[in-house]
């Protein structure tokens, strides 16, 4: 390993910053990478349960997560790689249903027997679409496009509220293209035979994942900051200089940024930060999440979607139906998300009224759920969880090398119309280490 002499600084401890960093460190290159949490790991970091750690928000893992499957190679992790079918459900008006085998659909009272024909064979032909079909329908909204594909009644039973759910107010803006792309990459997750869902989880969470790249960065020569933020990123004459961290100036011959863009458009100072006003238009909404932790299982499924007005639940994600180990000793593990704008009031909720609140609706949902059965509970909020992709929503992507001489970025909106997964990021990481080492080419730092 050489050290070229070319100073790069990496914002952001997540999985996309962490993999810039291993990769950039890899190739030679001076790395400081600066994260403002404790621990690392971002939207997949994790805090320690019983002799190993938990999630903040569950992770699952589909088939076709090639990106996390060549890093878990690289790392020598991949037989910590576990699989398993799951069940998925409907909580519809009052009732359960089991809506993930292919057959399910026949008993969903709330269809007739052509919208469960028709929903079979149009969920069929969008999976077997080419993976740029999106393009023709991305200046449609999702609702549109979910009329025209499943018929109103379909749409209004379960994708309505999907979508409200997860989107509150951006919902009617929701580009057709990310809905397509999330039925898309679903529709990959199931075998061949039967086509059954079956989701993977990485033993002791994606902690593993996390810990082995900060050993592989600081094996490699890299240095890693925890427990303050960058204050900012400093330009001048349209290039960057350097990040002002702990009110010292570094300067540093490449910055690159794997921050949410609404943190970053603020953060960017000096001559040239008009050129990145772009920023400014990309949404994003936060999530608040519950977990739980029982003493026994709350229902047979992994994943439950809701659709019913009185519950503002995202979905009812029972890990420990993915992964029986979670805990120790055998409990069972909860997550209850509520999308939120962070600056809705309800976002700023008490940890206890949360708490309060969505052990309300679980008891709605299974009228004999009981508190006695909660051994212990946490709530986590992120401000921004997740980009909103609006129609036409290509156009806004940013780029991953800036207008900014020297000023990379990755953020998750730039998968669009792909949703944001641990593999998506790692390929986003992997992807901008390219981009910088091919800079450092050109500036003869090789
Ligand atoms: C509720 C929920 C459920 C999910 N479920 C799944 C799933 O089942 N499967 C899956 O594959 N993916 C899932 N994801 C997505 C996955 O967690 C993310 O796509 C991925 O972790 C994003 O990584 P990232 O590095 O791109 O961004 P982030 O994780 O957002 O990393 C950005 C980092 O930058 C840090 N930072 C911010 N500002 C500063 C600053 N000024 N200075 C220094 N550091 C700063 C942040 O603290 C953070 O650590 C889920 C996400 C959520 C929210």
């Amino acid at each position: 390993m050489s050290d070229s002499g070319h100073r790069v600084a990496v914002i952001g401890g997540g999985v996309a910053g962490l993999t810039a960093a291993y990769e950039l460190t890899r190739q030679g290159v001076s790395v400081a990478l600066y994260e403002k949490e404790q621990t690392l790991g971002g939207l997949a970091s994790s805090f320690p349960l019983d002799d190993g750690y938990l999630e903040r928000y569950y992770h699952f893992i589909c088939l076709n997560d090639h990106e996390y499957f060549q890093m878990l190679e690289e790392l020598g992790l991949k037989e910590r790689l576990r699989w398993r079918l799951t069940k998925m459900g409907q909580y519809y008006q009052g009732a359960w249903y089991s809506f993930g085998y292919p057959w399910d659909v026949l008993f969903f009272r709330p269809w007739g027997w052509a919208e469960k024909l028709r929903f079979g064979l149009r969920i069929m032909d969008i999976k077997r679409q080419p993976a740029g079909a999106w393009r023709a329908i991305e200046h449609r909204t999702a609702e549109e496009w979910l009329i025209d594909q499943f018929g109103r009644r379909v749409y209004e039973s379960i994708y309505a509220p999907l979508i409200s759910l997860k989107f509150g107010p951006y919902a009617g803006r929701l580009s057709a293209a990310w809905m397509w792309a999330r039925i898309h990459r679903l529709g990959k997750s199931r075998t061949r035979l039967l086509q059954l869902e079956k989701l993977g989880y990485l033993q002791g969470g994606t902690q593993t994942l996390v810990d082995a790249l900060a050993e592989r960065i600081r094996r490699q020569g890299g240095v890693i900051h925890t427990g303050r933020p960058v204050e900012a990123i400093l330009l001048d004459g349209g290039r960057v200089q350097g990040v002002r961290f702990a009110g010292e100036t570094i300067p540093y011959d490449a910055v690159l940024a794997t921050i949410p863009t609404p943190y970053l458009a603020g953060m960017v100072h000096g001559a040239g930060q008009e050129r990145l006003a772009g920023l400014n238009n990309i949404d994003s909404i936060g999530v608040t999440c519950l977990v739980l932790r029982l003493k026994q299982r709350y229902s047979p499924y992994f994943w439950t979607n809701i659709s019913d007005s009185r519950i503002a639940l995202a979905g009812v994600i029972e890990f420990s139906n993915l992964n029986a180990g979670v805990c120790a000793n055998g409990d069972h593990i909860l997550y209850l998300p509520q999308y939120l704008p962070s600056d809705s009031p309800r976002y700023h909720l008490a940890d206890e009224e949360i708490y309060q609140e969505y052990l309300g609706y679980l008891r709605l949902m299974r009228p004999d759920f009981d508190a006695s059965w909660v051994r212990a509970w946490w709530v986590f909020r992120d401000q921004y969880a997740q980009p909103i992709c609006t129609t036409g929503f290509s156009q806004q992507v940013a780029g991953m090398v800036s207008p900014v001489q020297g000023l990379f970025i990755t953020d998750s909106h730039q998968l669009y119309p792909d949703d944001r997964t641990v593999s998506n990021s790692i390929g986003l990481g992997r992807r901008a280490a390219a981009h910088i080492l091919a800079e450092r080419g050109k500036d003869g730092g090789d």
